[in-house]
């Protein structure tokens, strides 16, 4: 191995077809698209949103409150 390996990324980063994961509409991942994999912000912020709602729904439910405190039981 005498020759370092080029990595060919490096000539310029080409763009890449892709799919909008909030929107479905194709558009770019590449530098010009710079809220990639998204084709905008908005569906960015729309993403996160719905991760966001989902994360709180994963949230304990609200079941038996842990208030008892056992631990500071006053002995005679
Ligand atoms: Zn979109």
């Amino acid at each position: 191995m005498t020759a370092p390996v080029s990595t060919p990324a490096a000539a310029g980063a080409p763009e890449r077809d892709i799919v909008c994961p909030t929107c479905g509409q194709a558009c770019k991942y590449g530098p010009s698209n710079p809220s990639r994999p998204f084709c905008s912000p908005r569906c960015r912020n729309a993403d996160f949103g719905a991760w966001a709602t989902e994360s709180y729904r994963i949230a304990k439910p609200d079941g038996a409150p842990e208030g008892e405190d056992e631990g500071d039981v006053e002995l005679p």
